[in-house]
Protein backbone atom coordinates (compact mmCIF):
# COMPACT_ATOMS: atom_id res chain seq x y z
CA UNK A 1 0.00 0.00 0.00
CA UNK A 2 1.14 3.51 -1.40
CA UNK A 3 1.13 6.72 1.53
CA UNK A 4 0.59 9.68 0.01
CA UNK A 5 0.94 13.74 1.42
CA UNK A 6 -2.47 14.97 2.55
CA UNK A 7 -1.39 18.29 0.10
CA UNK A 8 0.17 16.76 -3.07
CA UNK A 9 -0.48 12.91 -3.95
CA UNK A 10 2.04 12.85 -5.92
CA UNK A 11 4.73 12.34 -3.27
CA UNK A 12 4.18 8.56 -2.44
CA UNK A 13 5.90 6.75 0.39
CA UNK A 14 6.45 3.04 1.53
CA UNK A 15 4.61 2.02 4.86
CA UNK A 16 8.14 2.03 6.04
CA UNK A 17 9.39 5.22 4.79
CA UNK A 18 6.29 6.83 5.72
CA UNK A 19 6.98 6.03 8.96
CA UNK A 20 10.24 6.42 9.22
CA UNK A 21 10.18 10.33 7.66
CA UNK A 22 7.22 10.91 10.15
CA UNK A 23 5.91 13.65 7.75
CA UNK A 24 6.20 14.02 3.97
CA UNK A 25 8.93 16.45 2.50
CA UNK A 26 5.94 19.19 1.68
CA UNK A 27 4.47 19.56 5.79
CA UNK A 28 2.03 17.35 4.56
CA UNK A 29 1.02 14.27 6.51
CA UNK A 30 1.19 10.97 4.66
CA UNK A 31 -1.95 9.50 4.87
CA UNK A 32 -2.69 5.54 3.56
CA UNK A 33 -3.66 5.72 -0.25
CA UNK A 34 -7.08 4.08 0.73
CA UNK A 35 -8.37 2.52 3.77
CA UNK A 36 -8.50 -1.19 3.83
CA UNK A 37 -11.66 -3.33 4.02
CA UNK A 38 -11.94 -5.65 6.68
CA UNK A 39 -12.77 -9.09 5.62
CA UNK A 40 -16.56 -9.83 6.05
CA UNK A 41 -15.69 -12.34 8.99
CA UNK A 42 -13.37 -10.06 10.67
CA UNK A 43 -15.54 -9.12 13.59
CA UNK A 44 -16.54 -13.06 14.01
CA UNK A 45 -12.65 -14.02 13.38
CA UNK A 46 -11.39 -11.69 15.94
CA UNK A 47 -13.94 -11.81 18.70
CA UNK A 48 -12.22 -14.82 20.63
CA UNK A 49 -8.53 -13.26 20.49
CA UNK A 50 -6.43 -11.69 22.50
CA UNK A 51 -5.50 -7.64 22.18
CA UNK A 52 -2.30 -8.32 20.98
CA UNK A 53 -3.68 -10.95 17.88
CA UNK A 54 -6.03 -8.37 16.80
CA UNK A 55 -3.28 -5.95 16.62
CA UNK A 56 -1.73 -8.15 14.57
CA UNK A 57 -4.72 -8.80 12.39
CA UNK A 58 -5.76 -4.93 11.82
CA UNK A 59 -2.43 -3.39 11.54
CA UNK A 60 -1.51 -6.02 8.19
CA UNK A 61 -3.97 -4.78 6.84
CA UNK A 62 -1.95 -1.52 6.35
CA UNK A 63 1.23 -2.69 6.30
CA UNK A 64 2.25 -5.42 3.28
CA UNK A 65 5.87 -5.11 3.99
CA UNK A 66 5.62 -6.23 7.71
CA UNK A 67 5.18 -10.38 7.74
CA UNK A 68 2.53 -11.51 10.44
CA UNK A 69 5.88 -12.82 12.74
CA UNK A 70 7.49 -9.53 12.75
CA UNK A 71 4.32 -7.58 14.11
CA UNK A 72 3.25 -10.47 16.50
CA UNK A 73 7.07 -10.24 18.05
CA UNK A 74 5.83 -6.23 18.47
CA UNK A 75 2.63 -6.60 19.63
CA UNK A 76 3.97 -9.07 22.54
CA UNK A 77 6.69 -6.77 23.12
CA UNK A 78 3.97 -3.80 23.54
CA UNK A 79 0.97 -4.95 25.24
CA UNK A 80 3.02 -7.39 27.65
CA UNK A 81 1.69 -7.95 31.29
CA UNK A 82 5.21 -5.85 32.02
CA UNK A 83 3.66 -3.13 30.30
CA UNK A 84 -0.24 -3.05 31.04
CA UNK A 85 -1.79 -3.73 34.17
CA UNK A 86 -4.87 -5.55 32.55
CA UNK A 87 -4.72 -8.52 30.30
CA UNK A 88 -7.01 -7.17 28.18
CA UNK A 89 -5.25 -4.09 27.64
CA UNK A 90 -7.75 -1.68 26.49
CA UNK A 91 -10.83 -3.31 28.65
CA UNK A 92 -14.15 -2.46 28.33
CA UNK A 93 -16.36 -1.27 31.45
CA UNK A 94 -20.26 -1.02 30.96
CA UNK A 95 -21.95 2.11 32.63
CA UNK A 96 -24.93 1.17 31.81
CA UNK A 97 -26.89 -0.95 29.26
CA UNK A 98 -25.93 1.16 26.05
CA UNK A 99 -22.63 3.28 28.10
CA UNK A 100 -19.44 1.74 27.78
CA UNK A 101 -16.35 3.03 28.72
CA UNK A 102 -13.03 1.95 26.82
CA UNK A 103 -10.16 1.82 29.10
CA UNK A 104 -7.28 3.43 27.71
CA UNK A 105 -4.75 4.02 30.04
CA UNK A 106 -3.61 1.06 31.56
CA UNK A 107 -0.12 1.15 30.32
CA UNK A 108 2.88 2.40 31.71
CA UNK A 109 2.07 6.34 31.60
CA UNK A 110 -1.65 5.47 32.60
CA UNK A 111 -3.05 7.33 29.99
CA UNK A 112 -3.62 6.37 26.02
CA UNK A 113 -0.65 7.65 24.72
CA UNK A 114 0.47 4.27 25.71
CA UNK A 115 -1.47 2.53 23.34
CA UNK A 116 0.60 4.09 19.99
CA UNK A 117 3.82 5.04 21.99
CA UNK A 118 4.56 1.48 23.01
CA UNK A 119 4.08 0.26 19.65
CA UNK A 120 5.73 3.33 17.86
CA UNK A 121 9.45 2.37 18.73
CA UNK A 122 8.84 -1.46 17.10
CA UNK A 123 7.30 -0.42 13.94
CA UNK A 124 10.34 2.62 13.86
CA UNK A 125 13.14 0.85 14.46
CA UNK A 126 11.90 -1.54 12.17
CA UNK A 127 11.34 0.67 9.09
CA UNK A 128 14.57 2.13 9.52
CA UNK A 129 16.07 -1.23 8.73
CA UNK A 130 13.81 -1.79 5.62
CA UNK A 131 14.46 1.85 4.45
CA UNK A 132 18.37 0.98 4.96
CA UNK A 133 18.88 4.59 7.31
CA UNK A 134 22.24 4.36 8.60
CA UNK A 135 21.55 7.29 11.08
CA UNK A 136 20.65 7.91 14.24
CA UNK A 137 17.03 8.79 14.23
CA UNK A 138 16.17 11.51 16.75
CA UNK A 139 12.95 11.69 17.87
CA UNK A 140 11.75 15.25 18.63
CA UNK A 141 7.97 15.54 20.48
CA UNK A 142 6.04 18.95 21.88
CA UNK A 143 3.83 17.76 24.33
CA UNK A 144 1.15 18.65 26.33
CA UNK A 145 1.25 16.24 28.44
CA UNK A 146 0.53 12.80 28.16
CA UNK A 147 2.87 12.33 24.64
CA UNK A 148 5.92 13.21 26.21
CA UNK A 149 5.70 10.57 28.66
CA UNK A 150 4.31 7.95 26.87
CA UNK A 151 7.14 8.28 24.08
CA UNK A 152 9.80 8.62 26.32
CA UNK A 153 9.08 5.10 28.04
CA UNK A 154 8.30 3.61 24.64
CA UNK A 155 11.51 4.93 23.55
CA UNK A 156 13.76 4.71 25.81
CA UNK A 157 17.00 2.72 25.63
CA UNK A 158 15.71 1.83 22.28
CA UNK A 159 18.94 1.18 20.67
CA UNK A 160 19.68 3.67 17.48
CA UNK A 161 17.23 6.51 19.06
CA UNK A 162 17.67 9.26 20.86
CA UNK A 163 14.43 11.11 22.22
CA UNK A 164 13.69 14.72 23.65
CA UNK A 165 11.12 16.09 24.64
CA UNK A 166 9.51 19.20 24.79
CA UNK A 167 6.69 20.52 27.04
CA UNK A 168 4.87 23.85 28.66
CA UNK A 169 6.40 25.14 31.32
CA UNK A 170 2.64 26.28 32.87
CA UNK A 171 0.69 23.50 30.80
CA UNK A 172 0.53 20.16 32.58
CA UNK A 173 -0.05 18.68 35.65
CA UNK A 174 2.25 18.05 38.28
CA UNK A 175 2.15 14.83 38.25
CA UNK A 176 2.76 14.94 34.56
CA UNK A 177 5.61 16.91 34.84
CA UNK A 178 7.54 14.96 37.92
CA UNK A 179 6.62 11.92 35.08
CA UNK A 180 8.94 13.28 32.81
CA UNK A 181 11.45 15.46 34.79
CA UNK A 182 12.43 11.86 36.49
CA UNK A 183 12.41 9.78 32.85
CA UNK A 184 15.32 7.40 33.51
CA UNK A 185 17.36 5.91 30.33
CA UNK A 186 20.41 6.53 28.61
CA UNK A 187 19.37 8.43 25.06
CA UNK A 188 16.23 10.61 26.64
CA UNK A 189 16.72 14.45 27.33
CA UNK A 190 13.97 16.85 28.67
CA UNK A 191 13.29 20.25 28.35
CA UNK A 192 10.34 22.99 29.50
CA UNK A 193 9.22 25.73 27.09
CA UNK A 194 8.35 28.98 28.23
CA UNK A 195 4.54 28.77 27.34
CA UNK A 196 1.61 27.05 26.04
CA UNK A 197 1.34 24.06 24.08
CA UNK A 198 1.08 26.02 21.00
CA UNK A 199 4.12 27.46 21.36
CA UNK A 200 5.92 24.02 22.08
CA UNK A 201 4.18 22.64 19.08
CA UNK A 202 5.35 25.43 16.99
CA UNK A 203 8.97 25.76 17.99
CA UNK A 204 8.85 21.71 17.60
CA UNK A 205 7.94 22.11 13.49
CA UNK A 206 10.38 25.16 13.45
CA UNK A 207 12.94 22.94 14.62
CA UNK A 208 12.18 19.79 11.63
CA UNK A 209 12.11 22.94 8.91
CA UNK A 210 15.86 24.42 10.37
CA UNK A 211 17.80 23.11 7.56
CA UNK A 212 20.58 24.49 8.96
CA UNK A 213 20.30 22.29 11.72
CA UNK A 214 19.09 19.29 9.99
CA UNK A 215 22.61 19.98 8.16
CA UNK A 216 24.71 19.72 11.47
CA UNK A 217 23.26 17.00 13.31
CA UNK A 218 23.15 14.87 9.96
CA UNK A 219 27.24 15.65 10.49
CA UNK A 220 26.97 14.43 13.67
CA UNK A 221 24.83 10.99 12.24
CA UNK A 222 21.47 11.90 13.73
CA UNK A 223 18.05 12.79 11.67
CA UNK A 224 14.92 13.86 13.23
CA UNK A 225 11.61 12.18 12.91
CA UNK A 226 8.60 12.81 15.39
CA UNK A 227 6.58 10.89 17.58
CA UNK A 228 3.62 12.77 17.47
CA UNK A 229 0.25 11.93 16.64
CA UNK A 230 1.25 13.13 12.75
CA UNK A 231 3.20 9.88 12.75
CA UNK A 232 1.25 7.16 10.79
CA UNK A 233 2.78 4.76 13.21
CA UNK A 234 1.13 6.61 15.86
CA UNK A 235 -2.34 6.54 14.07
CA UNK A 236 -2.59 3.03 12.96
CA UNK A 237 -2.10 1.39 16.45
CA UNK A 238 -5.20 3.52 17.94
CA UNK A 239 -7.46 2.31 15.47
CA UNK A 240 -7.12 -1.17 16.95
CA UNK A 241 -8.92 -0.30 19.98
CA UNK A 242 -12.29 0.74 18.57
CA UNK A 243 -12.29 -2.46 16.81
CA UNK A 244 -10.95 -4.54 19.90
CA UNK A 245 -13.91 -2.92 22.40
CA UNK A 246 -16.96 -3.94 19.41
CA UNK A 247 -15.57 -7.73 19.95
CA UNK A 248 -15.51 -7.48 23.42
CA UNK A 249 -18.98 -6.07 23.56
CA UNK A 250 -20.02 -8.92 20.81
CA UNK A 251 -18.12 -11.79 22.94
CA UNK A 252 -19.80 -10.66 26.08
CA UNK A 253 -23.11 -10.33 23.95
CA UNK A 254 -24.10 -6.54 24.96
CA UNK A 255 -24.71 -5.49 21.57
CA UNK A 256 -25.40 -8.07 18.70
CA UNK A 257 -23.27 -8.99 15.01
CA UNK A 258 -23.50 -6.04 12.70
CA UNK A 259 -25.21 -3.46 15.53
CA UNK A 260 -24.10 -0.20 14.81
CA UNK A 261 -22.44 2.00 18.16
CA UNK A 262 -21.48 5.23 18.60
CA UNK A 263 -18.06 6.21 19.88
CA UNK A 264 -17.14 9.64 22.03
CA UNK A 265 -14.27 10.66 21.99
CA UNK A 266 -12.39 13.62 23.68
CA UNK A 267 -10.26 15.57 21.54
CA UNK A 268 -7.33 17.62 20.75
CA UNK A 269 -5.16 17.16 18.24
CA UNK A 270 -7.48 15.12 16.16
CA UNK A 271 -5.43 11.85 16.53
CA UNK A 272 -7.63 9.66 18.74
CA UNK A 273 -11.08 10.11 16.90
CA UNK A 274 -9.36 9.73 13.56
CA UNK A 275 -8.71 6.14 14.15
CA UNK A 276 -12.46 5.73 15.23
CA UNK A 277 -13.28 7.47 11.88
CA UNK A 278 -10.80 5.17 9.99
CA UNK A 279 -12.02 1.72 12.14
CA UNK A 280 -15.25 2.70 10.37
CA UNK A 281 -13.87 3.29 7.05
CA UNK A 282 -12.49 -0.42 7.30
CA UNK A 283 -16.28 -1.79 7.90
CA UNK A 284 -16.54 -1.06 11.73
CA UNK A 285 -20.41 -0.42 12.44
CA UNK A 286 -19.83 3.27 13.69
CA UNK A 287 -22.89 5.38 13.14
CA UNK A 288 -22.07 8.94 14.77
CA UNK A 289 -18.19 10.53 16.01
CA UNK A 290 -19.30 12.74 18.89
CA UNK A 291 -16.15 14.82 18.91
CA UNK A 292 -15.76 16.35 22.49
CA UNK A 293 -14.17 19.38 23.44
CA UNK A 294 -13.04 21.55 26.14
CA UNK A 295 -13.30 25.70 26.36
CA UNK A 296 -10.44 25.43 23.76
CA UNK A 297 -13.93 24.06 21.78
CA UNK A 298 -12.50 25.13 17.88
CA UNK A 299 -13.23 22.00 17.21
CA UNK A 300 -16.84 21.91 17.95
CA UNK A 301 -17.01 25.59 15.80
CA UNK A 302 -15.46 23.56 13.06
CA UNK A 303 -17.76 20.54 12.88
CA UNK A 304 -20.89 23.17 13.39
CA UNK A 305 -19.91 26.01 10.73
CA UNK A 306 -17.70 24.51 9.06
CA UNK A 307 -14.99 27.31 9.60
CA UNK A 308 -12.32 26.48 11.25
CA UNK A 309 -10.59 30.21 13.30
CA UNK A 310 -7.72 29.48 15.42
CA UNK A 311 -7.77 33.25 16.16
CA UNK A 312 -9.49 32.96 20.03
CA UNK A 313 -8.23 33.08 22.99
CA UNK A 314 -6.76 30.37 24.45
CA UNK A 315 -7.49 28.90 28.18
CA UNK A 316 -5.50 26.43 30.25
CA UNK A 317 -8.11 24.04 31.48
CA UNK A 318 -8.28 21.13 33.99
CA UNK A 319 -8.01 19.12 30.92
CA UNK A 320 -5.10 20.05 29.53
CA UNK A 321 -4.20 17.23 27.03
CA UNK A 322 -6.87 19.11 25.65
CA UNK A 323 -5.79 22.47 25.20
CA UNK A 324 -4.82 22.50 21.73
CA UNK A 325 -5.59 25.16 18.71
CA UNK A 326 -4.69 23.70 15.96
CA UNK A 327 -5.79 19.90 15.68
CA UNK A 328 -3.04 18.75 13.33
CA UNK A 329 -4.35 15.30 12.34
CA UNK A 330 -7.76 16.81 10.86
CA UNK A 331 -5.77 17.40 7.66
CA UNK A 332 -6.28 13.55 7.18
CA UNK A 333 -9.87 13.96 7.90
CA UNK A 334 -9.34 16.96 5.12
CA UNK A 335 -8.15 14.65 2.68
CA UNK A 336 -10.54 11.69 3.38
CA UNK A 337 -13.69 14.16 2.89
CA UNK A 338 -12.46 16.09 -0.09
CA UNK A 339 -10.71 12.93 -1.77
CA UNK A 340 -8.28 16.24 -3.51
CA UNK A 341 -4.60 17.06 -2.20
CA UNK A 342 -4.86 20.05 -3.45
CA UNK A 343 -8.11 20.97 -2.26
CA UNK A 344 -6.57 20.22 1.31
CA UNK A 345 -2.92 22.28 0.45
CA UNK A 346 -5.29 25.21 -0.54
CA UNK A 347 -6.89 24.94 3.48
CA UNK A 348 -3.79 24.23 4.62
CA UNK A 349 -2.07 27.33 3.48
CA UNK A 350 -5.55 29.55 4.36
CA UNK A 351 -4.78 28.09 8.02
CA UNK A 352 -1.11 29.40 7.96
CA UNK A 353 -1.56 32.65 6.53
CA UNK A 354 -4.71 33.90 8.20
CA UNK A 355 -4.89 31.28 10.88
CA UNK A 356 -8.84 30.05 10.10
CA UNK A 357 -10.51 28.11 6.21
CA UNK A 358 -13.60 27.60 5.44
CA UNK A 359 -14.77 23.88 4.04
CA UNK A 360 -17.17 24.09 0.62
CA UNK A 361 -20.79 22.91 1.29
CA UNK A 362 -20.22 19.36 -0.24
CA UNK A 363 -17.26 18.88 2.64
CA UNK A 364 -19.27 20.57 5.76
CA UNK A 365 -22.18 18.19 4.42
CA UNK A 366 -19.88 14.82 4.60
CA UNK A 367 -18.57 16.44 7.54
CA UNK A 368 -21.51 16.96 9.40
CA UNK A 369 -23.55 13.38 8.70
CA UNK A 370 -20.77 11.93 10.42
CA UNK A 371 -19.27 13.99 13.37
CA UNK A 372 -21.47 15.73 16.26
CA UNK A 373 -19.20 18.17 18.12
CA UNK A 374 -19.86 19.08 21.60
CA UNK A 375 -17.81 21.00 24.26
CA UNK A 376 -18.03 21.65 27.99
CA UNK A 377 -16.13 24.09 30.84
CA UNK A 378 -14.42 22.99 33.37
CA UNK A 379 -17.49 23.50 36.02
CA UNK A 380 -19.17 21.28 33.84
CA UNK A 381 -16.34 18.70 33.95
CA UNK A 382 -16.13 18.63 37.56
CA UNK A 383 -19.96 18.75 37.89
CA UNK A 384 -19.80 15.04 35.68
CA UNK A 385 -17.07 13.61 37.57
CA UNK A 386 -19.03 13.86 40.39
CA UNK A 387 -22.18 12.54 39.46
CA UNK A 388 -20.36 9.74 37.62
CA UNK A 389 -18.30 8.96 41.16
CA UNK A 390 -21.91 8.98 43.01
CA UNK A 391 -23.97 6.87 40.44
CA UNK A 392 -21.57 4.80 39.36
CA UNK A 393 -18.66 4.34 42.06
CA UNK A 394 -16.46 5.08 39.12
CA UNK A 395 -13.82 7.06 38.98
CA UNK A 396 -12.76 9.08 35.69
CA UNK A 397 -10.36 12.04 34.83
CA UNK A 398 -10.60 15.44 33.46
CA UNK A 399 -10.30 14.78 29.99
CA UNK A 400 -12.78 11.60 30.51
CA UNK A 401 -15.19 13.56 31.88
CA UNK A 402 -15.69 16.31 29.06
CA UNK A 403 -16.43 13.03 26.69
CA UNK A 404 -19.47 11.87 29.02
CA UNK A 405 -20.59 15.60 28.87
CA UNK A 406 -20.75 15.75 25.08
CA UNK A 407 -22.36 11.94 24.99
CA UNK A 408 -24.80 13.58 27.56
CA UNK A 409 -25.71 16.54 25.60
CA UNK A 410 -25.94 15.18 22.08
CA UNK A 411 -28.41 12.20 23.85
CA UNK A 412 -30.03 14.80 25.46
CA UNK A 413 -30.61 17.44 21.70
CA UNK A 414 -31.19 14.01 19.51
CA UNK A 415 -32.80 11.42 21.83
CA UNK A 416 -30.22 8.62 19.78
CA UNK A 417 -30.16 6.36 22.67
CA UNK A 418 -27.91 4.00 20.45
CA UNK A 419 -24.59 1.92 22.31
CA UNK A 420 -21.77 4.21 22.87
CA UNK A 421 -18.12 3.39 23.21
CA UNK A 422 -16.81 6.22 25.39
CA UNK A 423 -12.65 6.55 24.76
CA UNK A 424 -11.26 6.82 28.80
CA UNK A 425 -8.13 8.39 28.09
CA UNK A 426 -6.33 8.65 31.44
CA UNK A 427 -5.96 7.27 35.06
CA UNK A 428 -7.95 10.05 37.15
CA UNK A 429 -4.60 9.79 39.41
CA UNK A 430 -2.71 11.72 36.60
CA UNK A 431 -5.18 14.58 37.27
CA UNK A 432 -5.75 14.45 41.31
CA UNK A 433 -6.06 17.82 42.22
CA UNK A 434 -9.09 18.17 39.89
CA UNK A 435 -10.19 15.34 40.36
CA UNK A 436 -10.43 15.96 44.21
CA UNK A 437 -11.72 19.54 43.98
CA UNK A 438 -14.62 18.02 41.57
CA UNK A 439 -15.29 15.39 44.59
CA UNK A 440 -15.84 18.11 46.72
CA UNK A 441 -12.45 17.96 48.88
CA UNK A 442 -11.39 21.80 49.38
CA UNK A 443 -8.00 21.52 49.98
CA UNK A 444 -5.97 19.33 48.12
CA UNK A 445 -2.79 18.35 48.99
CA UNK A 446 0.09 19.11 46.43
CA UNK A 447 2.37 16.55 44.06
CA UNK A 448 2.35 13.21 44.98
CA UNK A 449 0.79 13.80 48.70
CA UNK A 450 -2.63 14.13 46.32
CA UNK A 451 -2.48 10.31 45.23
CA UNK A 452 -2.84 8.94 49.14
CA UNK A 453 -5.90 11.86 49.60
CA UNK A 454 -7.55 10.56 45.95
CA UNK A 455 -7.19 6.96 47.26
CA UNK A 456 -8.47 8.15 50.98
CA UNK A 457 -11.50 9.71 49.05
CA UNK A 458 -12.39 7.06 46.81
CA UNK A 459 -11.19 3.67 48.40
CA UNK A 460 -9.12 3.35 44.81
CA UNK A 461 -5.56 2.64 44.94
CA UNK A 462 -3.28 4.86 42.50
CA UNK A 463 -1.82 3.36 39.73
CA UNK A 464 1.91 1.16 40.37
CA UNK A 465 3.64 3.49 37.78
CA UNK A 466 1.95 6.93 39.59
CA UNK A 467 2.62 6.01 43.26
CA UNK A 468 6.13 4.55 42.33
CA UNK A 469 7.17 8.48 41.22
CA UNK A 470 7.97 9.04 45.07
CA UNK A 471 11.00 7.50 44.58
CA UNK A 472 12.47 8.78 41.28
CA UNK A 473 14.91 11.22 41.26
CA UNK A 474 14.81 14.54 38.83
CA UNK A 475 17.23 14.34 36.00
CA UNK A 476 15.93 17.67 33.95
CA UNK A 477 15.28 20.79 35.21
CA UNK A 478 15.79 23.04 32.16
CA UNK A 479 13.56 25.79 31.03
CA UNK A 480 14.04 27.66 27.30
CA UNK A 481 12.13 30.28 26.03
CA UNK A 482 10.94 29.28 22.44
CA UNK A 483 13.31 30.87 20.32
CA UNK A 484 16.20 28.95 22.21
CA UNK A 485 14.67 25.51 21.74
CA UNK A 486 17.76 25.10 18.99
CA UNK A 487 20.45 25.60 21.82
CA UNK A 488 18.05 23.28 23.64
CA UNK A 489 18.37 20.09 21.28
CA UNK A 490 22.41 21.19 20.63
CA UNK A 491 22.82 20.66 24.47
CA UNK A 492 20.55 17.88 25.43
CA UNK A 493 22.52 15.94 22.08
CA UNK A 494 25.68 16.76 23.67
C1 LIG B 1 -3.70 13.31 24.03
C2 LIG B 1 -4.87 13.21 24.90
C3 LIG B 1 -6.15 13.55 24.45
C4 LIG B 1 -6.40 14.07 23.05
O1 LIG B 1 -6.14 13.10 22.08
P1 LIG B 1 -5.92 13.56 20.55
O2 LIG B 1 -5.50 12.33 19.83
O3 LIG B 1 -4.85 14.60 20.57
O4 LIG B 1 -7.22 14.09 20.09
C5 LIG B 1 -7.22 13.38 25.31
N1 LIG B 1 -7.03 12.95 26.58
C6 LIG B 1 -5.82 12.64 27.06
C7 LIG B 1 -5.68 12.22 28.48
C8 LIG B 1 -4.70 12.76 26.25
O5 LIG B 1 -3.49 12.44 26.74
Amino acid sequence: MRYISTRDNTIQYSAAQAIAQGLARDGGLLTPFYIPKLPGKALEDMRDMAYQQRAVYIMKQFLEEFSVRELTDFANAAYGPDKFDSPAVAPVRTVDSNTHCLELWHGPTCAFKDMALQMLPHLLTASLVKTEEEKTVCILVATSGDTGKGALEGFKNVPRTRILVFYPKDGVSEVQELQMVTQEGSNVGVSAVVGNFDDAQTGVKRLFSDAALRQELADKGYFFSSANSINWGRVLPQIVYYISAYCDLLRDEKIAPGQTVNVCVPTGNFGNILAAYYAREMGLPIDQLICASNRNNVLTGFLREGVYDRNRTFYNTMSPSMDILISSNLERLLLALTQDTAEVAHYMNQLSETGKYQVGDRVKEKLQRRFKGYFCDDQETQRVIRAMFEANGYLIDTHTAVAFSALEQYRQETGDDTPAIVASTASPFKFCSSVLAALGETSAASGLDALDQLTARTGQPAPAPLAGLRDKKVRFTQVVEKEHMVDAVRSLLE
